[in-house]
């Protein structure tokens, strides 16, 4: 029988945006849950989207999931709730009684994919090492704290950013210059990539996991290539790993049932489906 109901519509909104796998993932599941929808990509180009944003349900949309360089802006330009606010940044948007509200769903697609990926890792992760300080790591720094970790080194290239953050989060978070990362490697449960590096057509992290514990978890937010050149070292290395792909459909959830009201599931079919599309097309 015809679904009737009206169509609704999400999309995600970047610039560029053309690279993004969300559509794959967010169709995925409207064609797994009948759902009378559609999820679309949209570049913006920055000086465009104040406008966009404002335009968002005349442009027939319930909602948005918003990529780089947009996430500061969103969050000024809609109610954040107290996570996206704490972060800094807002990825996702949708609409209560006609306003534009957000949250920041990074959060918790890391520290779901490290549940999925590694157990029981927050019960012996006491100290972090997070490289890089833009949304990324706020999104990550965020998790461990709320996950327990007690203290974390943040390093980046530009070291005013990580200072910033032990001013945004507090002083569990340390900053430190990248001169000191074989050093921090050695006590650290967690150690996560959360810049670019890595990513395919960029630069390799040039970090050797040699002396890092041997129970750590090696985490990466980049999720093309699905196995990063870090992963890779920490699997021969005989390491823990979470990648950035299982971090972006952990996050998506909770967009997905603000704008089409059914919670999904993150299948290993789904993964299987994304895996399969990053591997092919970069
Ligand atoms: P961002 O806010 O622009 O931050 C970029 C970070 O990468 C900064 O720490 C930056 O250092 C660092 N960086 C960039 N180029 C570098 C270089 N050549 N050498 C050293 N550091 C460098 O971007 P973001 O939103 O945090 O995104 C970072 C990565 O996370 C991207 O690959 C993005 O796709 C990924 N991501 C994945 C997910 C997921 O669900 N898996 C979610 C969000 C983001 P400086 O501060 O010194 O510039």
């Amino acid at each position: 029988m015809a679904n009737t109901a009206a169509l609704r519509a999400a999309c995600i909104i970047g610039w560029p945006v053309g690279h993004s796998r969300s559509p794959l993932m967010h169709n995925h599941w409207i064609g797994k849950y009948g759902i009378h929808g559609i999820y679309r990509r949209e570049a913006v180009a920055p000086e465009d989207f104040p406008r966009f944003i404002a335009s968002l349900a005349d442009r027939g949309y319930v909602g948005a999931n918003v990529t780089q360089p947009h996430k500061e802006m969103a969050l000024r330009l809609s109610a954040p709730d107290a996570g996206a606010r704490a972060v800094g940044v807002a990825n996702t948007l949708w609409y209560e009684h006609g306003r534009l509200q957000s949250t920041n769903t990074d959060v918790e697609g890391f520290v779901g994919a490290l549940d999925a990926s590694a157990p029981g890792w927050d019960r012996t992760a006491e100290q972090a090492l997070v490289i890089g300080a833009g949304g990324a790591a706020r999104a990550v720094i965020f998790g461990l704290l709320a996950r327990g970790v007690q203290r974390m080194h943040v390093v980046n290239r530009t070291i005013e950013k990580a200072e910033t953050l032990r001013a945004a989060f507090g002083p569990k978070v340390v900053p430190a210059e990248w001169s000191r990362l074989p050093d921090l490697l050695k006590a650290a449960n967690v150690i996560t990539n959360a810049t670019e590096l890595g990513m395919h057509g960029r630069a390799e992290l040039a970090i050797d996991l040699g002396p890092a514990r041997d129970d750590a978890l090696v985490a990466d937010v980049v999720y093309v290539p699905v196995k990063t050149a870090l992963l890779e070292q920490a699997t021969r290395r005989g390491l823990r790993t979470s990648d950035g792909l299982e971090m972006l459909l952990y996050q998506a959830g909770r967009g997905f049932e603000k704008w089409f009201g059914v919670r999904p599931t993150v299948t290993p079919e789904l993964r299987a489906i994304m895996e399969q599309d990053i591997g092919g097309k970069k």
